[in-house]
């Protein structure tokens, strides 16, 4: 393909192949030493109850302190994370800083009902131990399972059926709670989604944004908050942007949202700001 392109074109194009190639796996490298160089570090995004306006948690999510190239958005290394393996470790980290984190809070606010999302990936529910890992973290942490949430996606519950079924029973038995992330843009087999003891159904972002002032598009969005009261779950609107969608979002009954609205992702101390002004 290159070559067709002409022959001047052909260097040009091998070199910028050659130094993205170069770039990658510098990251990579980057990568490996990042969790023991606590490069790491948890942004938090305020969920609220439509019908109350009320804080009722925080989604986590990761961010990398690059040495060079600053804070880094996990859309450029998680699935680096993910091929080499290095999210299980990685998984392990945020999952004990997520817990732990809320149990200060919990213990600094005595409030009890914030729970904190963390999402997992596909390589960490693959893991024979994460039941068992789960429990020490929340051991350790001192946190009521009740007060954390899990998002997995639908692809990576769709696809391995019977044994996810049984995994996620054994997650709820330490009263986890677990949702569907980014629920719409991956596959669901509707007669396993109704076996799954899954607690919430995050919308995603794709179909809230459409909807406008005049609450046009906002059918696909209906169809998913019927589909979540109907399976007895909650239905929670990911990337709410303006106040015409939270409007929206109130009047076909959703539970929950999140999105720039009402705030975005922050580090700890401007999230303990938000946490003290709904306690
Ligand atoms: P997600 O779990 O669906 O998280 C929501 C993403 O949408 C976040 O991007 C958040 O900053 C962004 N977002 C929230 N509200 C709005 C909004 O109103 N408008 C727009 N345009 N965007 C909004 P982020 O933090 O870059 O994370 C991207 C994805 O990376 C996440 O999607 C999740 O799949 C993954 N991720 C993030 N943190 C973790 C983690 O700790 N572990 C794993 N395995 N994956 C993670
Ligand atoms: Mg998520
Ligand atoms: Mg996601
Ligand atoms: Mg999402």
């Amino acid at each position: 393909r290159a070559k067709a392109l002409g022959k001047g074109r052909y260097a040009i194009f091998d070199r910028e192949m050659y130094d993205r190639t170069l770039h990658l796996s510098q990251l990579e490298i980057d990568l490996r030493y990042a969790l023991e160089r606590q490069e790491f570090l948890l942004h938090y995004q305020p969920i609220i109850s439509v019908a109350t306006g009320r804080l009722t948690g925080f989604e986590a999510l990761l961010r990398w302190q690059h040495p060079k190239m600053g804070l880094i958005d996990p859309g450029d290394f998680i699935e680096i994370a993910e091929e080499t393996g290095l999210i299980v470790p990685i998984g392990e980290w945020i999952l004990q800083e997520a817990c732990q984190q809320l149990y200060i809070w919990q213990q600094k606010f005595a409030t009890t009902s914030l729970y904190i999302s963390v999402n997992l990936s596909s390589k960490q529910i693959q893991q024979f131990d994460l039941v068992d890992k789960l429990a020490k973290i929340l051991d350790r942490t001192g946190l009521n399972g009740k007060n954390l949430k899990l998002e997995l996606t639908e692809t990576m519950l769709m696809d391995r059926g019977e044994k996810t079924i049984e995994l996620l029973f054994q997650i709820k038995e330490q009263n986890i709670q677990l949702s569907i992330d980014d629920f719409g843009t991956g596959y669901s087999s509707l007669s396993y989604l109704h076996r799954f003891p899954i607690d919430a159904l995050k919308i995603d972002r794709s179909f809230v944004s459409p909807i406008d002032a005049e609450g046009k598009n906002c059918e696909i969005v209906r169809t998913i908050i019927t589909l979540a009261h109907t399976l007895g779950i909650k239905a929670i609107a990911e990337g709410v942007e303006t106040s015409h969608q939270l409007a929206v979002l109130k009047k076909l009954g959703c539970d929950e949202a999140q999105g720039y609205f009402f705030g975005t992702p922050v580090n700890f101390q401007l999230a303990e700001e938000i946490l003290v002004k709904n306690v």
